[in-house]
């Protein structure tokens, strides 16, 4: 594995790989890996001759500085698991690497950003917008990966493609859960003891709504899932949206859309997370 700091060498590197014939796959992430990132180096692999995986902490996604500092920074951790994978390229930059200059870019992606996390972060997407358009520039890659975990950031780089004409092939990858069902992120591992073991109710909860739509309306799932989580202590729901998955629009009946997920943001403490689920029916 080839580890570039510099975006200079790693676009020349890609340009010699791309003159060879080599297919690229690109996974961002933001580091302290866990099996769904490294689900995704795994997908990229199937799919292509290169995989550059990317480890950046991203200050301009960061709404709350506060979550910024304290977000696990545990490089020598990812790079004993980026052993278990083929990754060809780590490009792990400094920040004013990708940053040299201040990017005063805005992106229009209609009721995209306006729902749901872009709501609840302000400037979020923005930030991921700016960061990934500056990946893209770098390597063009042929295919990207994004994890499913965060539904709503897959929809907007798939539309970020569409919106600078990009000819790169953005693929969704499927949640990776632990055993209890929590799904795994990053900042899991902020949790305290007593957290962790209270955390598997947002899974199991969304997992049971999942069941209850042959009895429950729209909105008495919403109720029930909300009512549910926040009855634990320890949780407290910040948004849970159903919405059609294409357009992110609110349904309120289940013959709305066909496809439609349930995305979910829990505070545990000072630590938030999220999940989704899908429903059927
Ligand atoms: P992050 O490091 O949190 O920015 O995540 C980097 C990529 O990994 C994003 O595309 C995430 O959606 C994806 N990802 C994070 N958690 C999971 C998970 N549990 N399963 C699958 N993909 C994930």
């Amino acid at each position: 594995m080839k580890i570039i700091k510099k975006s200079k060498e790693l676009s020349d590197e890609v340009a010699f790989l791309k003159r060879n014939g080599s297919s690229i796959g690109f996974v961002p992430t933001m580091g302290a890996l866990h099996n769904g990132h490294l689900s995704l180096i795994e997908y990229s692999n199937s799919d292509n001759d290169i995989t550059i995986v990317s480890i950046f902490v991203n200050p301009t996604q960061f709404n709350d500085k506060g979550d910024y500092n304290k977000y696990p920074r545990i490089l020598k951790n990812d790079l004993e698991k980026l052993k278990n994978v083929k990754c060809d390229i780590l490009f792990t930059p400094l920040e004013n690497e990708m940053y040299p200059t201040k990017d005063k870019r805005d992106f229009n992606f209609g009721n995209l950003d306006k729902v749901m996390e872009g709501e609840h972060r302000p400037g979020h997407f923005r930030g991921v917008a700016l960061i990934v358009s500056k990946f893209f520039e770098i390597i063009n890659p042929d295919r990207t990966y994004f994890g499913e975990k965060d539904f709503q950031q897959f929809t907007i780089i798939k539309h970020l493609t569409k919106l600078l004409n990009l000819n790169i092939e953005v693929i969704s990858c499927p949640i990776l859960r632990e055993d209890d069902g929590l799904a795994m992120s990053s900042r899991n591992m902020l949790l305290t003891q007593e957290q962790r073991a209270n955390v598997s109710l947002i899974s199991k909860t969304l997992f049971e709504a999942q069941e209850n739509v042959k009895y429950m309306s729209v909105s008495e799932t919403k109720d029930w899932v909300v009512d549910t989580i926040n009855k634990n202590p320890f949780l407290e729901v910040e948004y849970f949206e159903i919405v059609d998955e294409i357009k992110l629009e609110p349904i309120s009946n289940w013959s709305d859309k066909k496809e439609k997920i349930g995305c979910i943001a829990v505070h545990v403490g000072a630590i938030r997370l999220i999940d989704n689920i899908r429903f059927y029916s």
